[in-house]
């Protein structure tokens, strides 16, 4: 039985509570212990009877994961450790620009799309996340942060694809963006996607509304399936999906496009991609390809071809941000974190 806290909504809480005896009050009084202050434990739940969180101590944690290492790197950006409790853990990473503190989360532990240049998806699926892990994520990332400042963004960007775990990441979602809790605004949440239309659709009727980003990397239909090779629908159904998103909540899409020296970044990769995209509303956002140890056979184009790459997409029409390049210390080592800015 799964017993932290983190894993119910309000109405379970409140059930729980009256379980043990509590005032229907004292279930919104510890979810304000948790969310907005960062409770550990029962303990911290200071105006609480001492018999009711002894219940409830009895049987139930308020949170579930530890906090790892964490690895510090010279631009300021946090990498996190996430242990959980079987053992598995996953990363998180913290990265501060200007006033802005952008926080990357994971929803899987691994992936099953494998897409070829990504660290992530090289051992496959181990399992999902759930809600808990998810929303834990934000809170030992709050606790990181310097004294006075505030975590202002977050990118579904880290291990995992979101739309293969949307059962638990939508709670963790509506939990992080509760005025009264978290307090993170929809606009500021920005979820990321290999594919898979029906769930972006899925996706589009979620209340509120928050931000898509799509990882296209191609828009020729070979060789999207060569670097992107689970991927259960075409281009055109990508595309198509991501228009239904903009037409039902008004936000404009991102597309992300990994560049790959040689394979993704030539003459006709930017023609395709701006008869693709033409006409839609949106911006392309190009992250030059972090080099990952156990993958051979693939290039970081240089900042001249990338920037190349990126006044053709300009010239196209297209509206275009290239992922400025930080300093290539630790944090380089995650392939996802660097995007996580351009997109939220
Ligand atoms: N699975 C989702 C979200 C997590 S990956 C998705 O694919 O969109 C988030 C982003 O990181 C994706 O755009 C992905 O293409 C990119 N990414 C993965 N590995 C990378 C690497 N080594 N270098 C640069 N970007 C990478
Ligand atoms: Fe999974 Fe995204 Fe990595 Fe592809 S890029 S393997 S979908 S995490």
């Amino acid at each position: 039985m799964i017993s932290a806290l983190t894993e119910r909504d309000d109405g379970q809480v409140l059930e729980l509570i009256r379980k043990h005896g509590g005032k229907d009050f004292q279930a919104r009084q510890i979810s304000h212990w948790l969310y907005r202050h960062g409770a550990k434990s029962w303990e911290d739940c200071r105006n609480l009877p001492k018999p009711l969180l002894g219940s409830l101590a009895a049987e139930h944690s308020l949170r579930s994961c530890q906090l790892g290492t964490v690895d510090i790197s010279r631009d300021g950006t946090r990498k996190m450790l996430v242990q959980l409790s079987d053992g598995e853990a996953v990363e998180a990473v913290l990265i501060p620009e200007g006033r802005r503190q952008t926080l990357c989360l994971s929803t899987q532990v691994g992936c099953p799309v494998g897409c070829v240049f990504c660290a992530s998806g090289l051992d496959g699926l181990r399992r999902n996340l759930t809600r808990g892990e998810i929303l834990e994520q934000v809170m030992l990332a709050r606790e990181l942060l310097p004294r006075g400042s505030k975590l202002t963004n977050l990118v579904v960007m880290g291990m995992g694809e979101p739309m293969l775990n949307l059962d638990e990441l939508l709670p963790a979602l509506a939990r992080i963006h509760d005025p009264e809790g978290i307090n993170l605004g929809a606009r500021r949440i920005t979820v990321s996607s290999s594919g898979y239309p029906k769930m972006i659709d899925r996706f589009a009727e979620t209340e509120p509304a928050y931000n898509l980003a799509i990882s296209l990397h191609a828009a020729d239909e070979d060789l999207r399936r060569e670097l992107v090779p689970h991927a259960r629908c075409s281009v055109a159904e990508l595309l198509a999906s991501a228009r239904r998103y903009f037409e039902r909540k008004g936000r404009e899409v991102t597309f992300e496009v990994v560049l790959l020296g040689g394979r993704n970044d030539r003459i006709e990769d930017a023609r395709a991609m701006i008869a693709a995209l033409d006409g839609f509303p949106c911006t392309v956002n190009l992250i030059p390809w972090n080099p990952v140890d156990r993958i051979a056979g693939l290039q970081r184009p240089s900042e001249a071809s990338a920037e190349n790459f990126a006044e053709r997409l300009r010239a196209g029409g297209l509206n275009v941000t290239l992922r400025r390049q930080r300093g290539a210390d630790r944090s380089a080592a995650c392939g996802q974190l660097r995007l996580a800015m351009g997109t939220a």
